[in-house]
Order: C-alpha cells, then sequence, then structure tokens
C-alpha cells in the first residue's frame, strides 16, 4: 500500500485525538527513522522519550524474540523469572526496596497515589490522602494521575477531579502553605517534562523532602520521563542527592515495549495486601526480558557516560541557536538529554515543528513553546551533530 493510501486509512479509522503528519514512519535504526517513501529522518524524540536503545537495537530485538519463544505471558499468579530478575535489578538502581509492576505511566502514577492513601487508611488516618502536586505538572490521563495533572489543557471537561491541591513548581513556602494532616504525599518530577523541560530548582527537591519528613507524609517521585538514564543518573533524584519514598518509572524502561513500575522502600510494603491492587499484564515476561535488556546495555554500552557527553554537546549547540536566532528562541535548558529549545511567544512552534518534519528532524512540542529534545540514549556525536545542522538551516530560514 502507497504511503498516501496508509494515511488516508487512518484518517478515516483512527480515533481523530492525535495531529498525525501525512507520511507513515516503517522503519528505523539507532537514531534514524524511515517513512514508506523512503525519507530519512532524524529521530530526536525517541517516541517521546521511551526509545532508550534508539531503533532495531540488535540486543533488545533478541531478547524480545528469544523470550516470545519461551513464554509471552503468565499473569502474577506465578513467578516469572525475567521479571524477578528485574525486579532486584531495579531495586539495585533505585535504593528501593519493592517494585509493582504495571503497564504504562499513568498506571504507575495510579499505583502510586492509591498506595499513598491506602499506607494511611492502613495506619487509621482514613482523612488523609489529599497530595500536593504542581502547576504545569503531567502525570498521566486516567482519572487519579490526571487530577494530579497541573495542565488545564488535559483536564478541562473531565471533572470533577478531586484530592490534589497544585502549587507554583518550585516554590517552596507555597507548599509549606499548602501542608496539613490530611497530606498523604508531594507528587513532583525532577525535571517537568510535558510541562515544557522546567528542571526543578537546585534544593527544591530536598526542601520537599525535608517538609514531607516534617509531616510524616511521603514523596512520590514520578520518574516516568527523567528516569532510566534520561538526564545522566538513572533518577533525576539522583543528580540532587534525594531519596524518594516512591519512584514511578515506564516510558524508557523496556525501550518502547509497554511496561511501568511503582517502587517503593520496605516501610511501605505492607500498604497494598493480596487482593488490593493489581494488573493482569503488568510485570509478563515479555516486557520484562525486554526491561533487562536495556538495563544491561544501558550498563554495557556505558550510555549514562554517553548521555552526559551528548547532553553537553546538546545543551552547547541549543545555546548556540539561542545566540544566532535571538528574535526566534527565548531560552535552551534541560538536563542530559531531555533538554529544550524555547522558542519566543511570538514564534509559531507548530510551523517550527512541521518544517523540521519536512527537512528530515523529529522533535516534539512541550509546554507550548518548547521544541523538546529527548533522542534515544545511544544517539551518537555524529548524528546529533548532523541533526542539529538541519535545525539551524530551518530556523535560518525563517522568517
Ligand atoms: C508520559 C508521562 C506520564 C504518563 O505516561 P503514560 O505511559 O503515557 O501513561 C506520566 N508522567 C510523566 C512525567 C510522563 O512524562
Amino acid at each position: 500500500m502507497s504511503q498516501d493510501a496508509l494515511v488516508a486509512l487512518g484518517r478515516d479509522h483512527l480515533y481523530p485525538n492525535y495531529r498525525q503528519p501525512p507520511f507513515v514512519i516503517v522503519r528505523g535504526e539507532g537514531s534514524r527513522l524511515w517513512d514508506a517513501s523512503g525519507k530519512q529522518y532524524f529521530d530526536l524524540f525517541a517516541g517521546i522519550a521511551v526509545s532508550t536503545l534508539g531503533h532495531a537495537h540488535p540486543a533488545l530485538a533478541a531478547a524480545v524474540a528469544e523470550q516470545a519463544k519461551q513464554l509471552v505471558h503468565l499473569s502474577n499468579y506465578f513467578y516469572n523469572q525475567p521479571n524477578v530478575e528485574l525486579a532486584a535489578k531495579l531495586t539495585q538502581l533505585t535504593g528501593m526496596a519493592r517494585v509493582f509492576f504495571c503497564n504504562s505511566g499513568t498506571e504507575a502514577i495510579e499505583a502510586t497515589l492509591k498506595l499513598a492513601r491506602r499506607h494511611y487508611y492502613a495506619k487509621g488516618e482514613k482523612d488523609r490522602y489529599r497530595i500536593i502536586a504542581f502547576d504545569n505538572a503531567f502525570h498521566g490521563r486516567t482519572l487519579g494521575a490526571l487530577a494530579a495533572t497541573g495542565q488545564p489543557k488535559y483536564k478541562d471537561g473531565f471533572g470533577p477531579l478531586p484530592g490534589v491541591t497544585h502549587v507554583p513548581f518550585g516554590n517552596v513556602e507555597r507548599v509549606r502553605q499548602e501542608m496539613g494532616p490530611d497530606v498523604a504525599g508531594i507528587l513532583v518530577e525532577a525535571v517537568q517534562g510535558e510541562g515544557g523541560v522546567l528542571p526543578a530548582p537546585a534544593g527544591f527537591l530536598q526542601a520537599l523532602r525535608d517538609i514531607v519528613d516534617e509531616a510524616g507524609a511521603l514523596l512520590l517521585a514520578d520518574e516516568i520521563q527523567t528516569g532510566v538514564g534520561r538526564t545522566g543518573k538513572f533518577l533525576g533524584f539522583q543528580q540532587a542527592g534525594v531519596k524518594p519514598d516512591v519512584v514511578a518509572l515506564a516510558k524508557g524502561l523496556a525501550g518502547g515495549v509497554p511496561i511501568g513500575a511503582m517502587l517503593c522502600i520496605e516501610h511501605l510494603a505492607e500498604a497494598l495486601p493480596p487482593g488490593s491492587h493489581g494488573s493482569t499484564f503488568g510485570g509478563n515476561p515479555l516486557a520484562s526480558a525486554a526491561a533487562l535488556a536495556v538495563l544491561r546495555t544501558i550498563e554495557q554500552e556505558k550510555l549514562l557516560e554517553n548521555v552526559e557527553a551528548r547532553g553537553a554537546q546538546l545543551a552547547e549547540r541549543l545555546g548556540a541557536l539561542g545566540s544566532k536566532y535571538p528574535k526566534l528562541v527565548a531560552s535552551a535548558r534541560g538536563r542530559g538529554l531531555l533538554q529544550a529549545l524555547v522558542l519566543k511567544d511570538e514564534v509559531d512552534a507548530r510551523d517550527v515543528l512541521g518544517k523540521l518534519q519536512d527537512a528530515g528532524v523529529l522533535v516534539t512540542i512541550a509546554g507550548g513553546q518548547a521544541l523538546r529534545v529527548s533522542p534515544p540514549l545511544n544517539i551518537t556525536a555524529a548524528e546529533l551533530g548532523a541533526a542539529l545542522d538541519i535545525v539551524d538551516r530551518v530556523l535560518g530560514a525563517l522568517p
């Protein structure tokens, strides 16, 4: 079927809640993708910070193929080998003690919120369920995670969404004002991803740690976008040297195979007893084997070091683009391989995104005006350089 025919089929039959451009990606290798007409694109978005190892990585392909020949699904009624090995590995990488597996980020957040509520319920504090979260935060699309999300564009029309108080990101004083004996936890991203790639200000995560410790509440880390090495450490919180009580992971954990995980300290192991929470697909051998391959490859190929080096290359280039195009670019910001070129308010970001696609570079827009760059963690210096040359050319050709 031709590319145009495939696009027409999608337009006619997919639910129209996205705005796909008129091409169909059929294949990838490393940080490059090709559409059905044979055109090549540099992948600077990695499927929304998901394709940790890029495309068609032999270790991930082999792990999925081998596991598919052994056992794809079993349910949590029984242990399975890749899953228990993955749980052990994740506790070692994060300093957490227990892992609950699910299939997406929003499910990891639901598990986090339910764990926090039920922890206090089990302790007899039945009115302690309120969560403090932040303006511009993104935590997912199911109703609980949506309640914690701090952006009207995701929430309008789906209310009421009670139980969460939002305060400005970075404002310690406002967090203190909103704390009370009914607060179960503070939910926070180390870098607000969808909000526009906004790193937490220095000292902020530690201040939140101190506040919850004083109040006897929980620190809940949404590491769905920042985790699995994206900022240069396994967790974004590790950059700040702060240990949360709960960590939500998903996106890049299995390199593109759907997975989510809620990790917690041992103290919280009794909050969700058998029967109180679960997932049919969560922890299946296929996704677990994929995640193990991702974690092994991050170590074997020293990808955290690559994130540091490519992150520095990216920061320098984005900064230079800011100086070169001061009429278009407001700022550049981010950490590791989660960075953004923030366009001025008067620039039509969607138009720039389209022109980048035409020129063969795929990025995403976050928080309205930020062109988010979140490539595979194994992107090479040459690939990143070539892609940013194209970005430079496209910006230079804008009126
Ligand atoms: C993507 C994302 C989610 C939601 O993950 P899904 O897999 O889309 O449900 C939650 N929190 C953050 C920080 C995210 O980036």
